[in-house]
């Protein structure tokens, strides 16, 4: 197996979502391609989606397991404010934080903090960009009991269209691979009680197929990083998408 370049070899990739279902939709495919190469993931999910139109605590609990399972990655739920509640406070903050010390990640993916979306994405998106700095800050009290940490980087990812960040250009992590498609259709599916009304999984699927003409592949996930990439040489930096 190759080691990953640009972040230590196989380091974990922790994951924020504000709902059982939105790691999935907005970056299940770069979860797979992921954990398939070996890099371990684990998903924080803080609310049990209660405030859904479809679909029990219950219920959205155990398919958020499950799809975490068919994406390779372990799973726990963080009790923050509720779904539909979620407030900015320096106390969430730490807590997300806390997560980080323990689970000690090279990348931390989080909703991106546009404002037309629903507002626990992009306050949860906030968080844990606070959080991020928070864990490197080696005087906070409320941290002592772990060693801080500090994060290769954070990319943000979009749960819908209208949650692509418009002054951050992409970067586009290439999801064609069969297995890959197969997995992250699987995990998305999994979230019955969502895609029960809605072809949830195909407009996910669709977005990853535009993205992918732009860039001459078959399939792409956009994320956007929150601070700049920082590469050894220009042969690290790839191709730019350009097909329009
Ligand atoms: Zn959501």
């Amino acid at each position: 197996m190759k080691p990953i370049p640009n972040s230590p070899e196989f380091a974990p990739l922790l994951a924020f979502g504000a709902h059982p279902d939105d790691i999935e939709f907005g970056c299940g495919g770069v979860i797979a391609r992921e954990t398939q190469l070996g890099r371990p993931a684990h998903f924080v999910v803080c609310s049990r989606g209660e405030a859904g139109s479809h679909g029990t605590p219950r219920q959205r609990t155990a398919e958020a397991r499950k799809a975490a399972a068919i994406l390779g990655a372990t799973l726990e739920f963080l009790e923050l404010d509720g779904d539909g509640r979620l407030e900015l406070r320096a106390a969430h903050a730490l807590k997300l934080a806390a997560i980080i010390r323990r689970f000690r990640p090279a990348i931390v993916l989080a909703p991106s903090t546009v404002e037309n979306q629903h507002p626990d994405h992009a306050r949860l998106g906030r968080l844990a960009c606070d959080a991020a700095r928070l864990a490197r800050y080696g005087g906070l009290r409320d941290l002592r009991r772990q060693p801080p940490h500090v994060i290769a980087q954070l990319f943000f990812y979009a749960v819908t269209p209208e949650a692509e960040p418009g002054d951050i250009p992409p970067v586009l992590l290439d999801v064609s691979a069969p297995e890959v498609v197969s997995a992250w259709t699987a995990a998305m599916q999994a979230h019955a009680s969502q895609t029960a009304t809605r072809n949830y999984a195909e407009m996910q699927l669709t977005r990853a197929r535009l993205f992918g003409a732009r860039a001459g592949i078959a399939c792409a996930i956009p994320l956007f990083p929150n601070d700049p990439l920082v590469f050894d040489s220009l042969a690290q930096t790839g191709r730019g998408a350009r097909r329009f």
